[in-house]
């Protein structure tokens, strides 16, 4: 789980995105839960320049490449999965590490986003692990009890 969807106020502007969502409380109560943000995981602090996906590389929109931290903290992640023996995710649509099925489109116009995936969601996807944004919760659950 991404961990601003639980509350945790990790995001680049130091707020949270919390989720209300029944079948997460659900989760929690049965101790599914695995929170992780892999900006902060790769060495990024809280707040933090807003930071989008360009040409295969991550910049700051002060121009700074942090294309290396959000691989550390993409690499982190898959390895919290592995060990907690991981199958969905459930990660903040939208952002550069998290989305899934939108990103920014690297103009920081603040515009809806393109269809893509976020660094994390990448290498997760690609270890077999199923990612879903903050939206899909029923989709998610209905492939936990699959
Ligand atoms: Fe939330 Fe993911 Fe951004 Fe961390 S990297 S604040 S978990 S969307």
């Amino acid at each position: 789980m991404s961990s601003c969807l639980l509350g945790r106020p990790v995001r680049y502007d130091g707020r949270a995105k919390t989720s209300s969502s029944r079948i997460l409380a659900r989760w929690r109560a049965e101790g599914r839960l695995v929170p992780f943000c892999p900006e902060l995981a790769g060495g990024l602090g809280v707040p933090r320049s807003p930071a989008e996906l360009r040409d295969g590389r991550v910049v700051t929109v002060d121009g700074q490449d942090v294309t290396d931290a959000f691989t550390l903290g993409a690499e982190l992640a898959l390895a919290a999965a592995r060990n907690a023996g991981v199958r969905v995710a459930v990660l903040k649509e939208g952002s550069p590490s998290c989305g899934s099925g939108r990103i920014a489109d690297g103009t920081f116009s603040g515009g809806g986003g393109i269809p893509g995936a976020g660094v994390t969601t990448a290498l997760l996807r690609a270890h077999g692990i199923a990612v879903f944004n903050e939206d899909q919760f029923e989709a998610a659950d209905a492939l936990l009890h699959d």
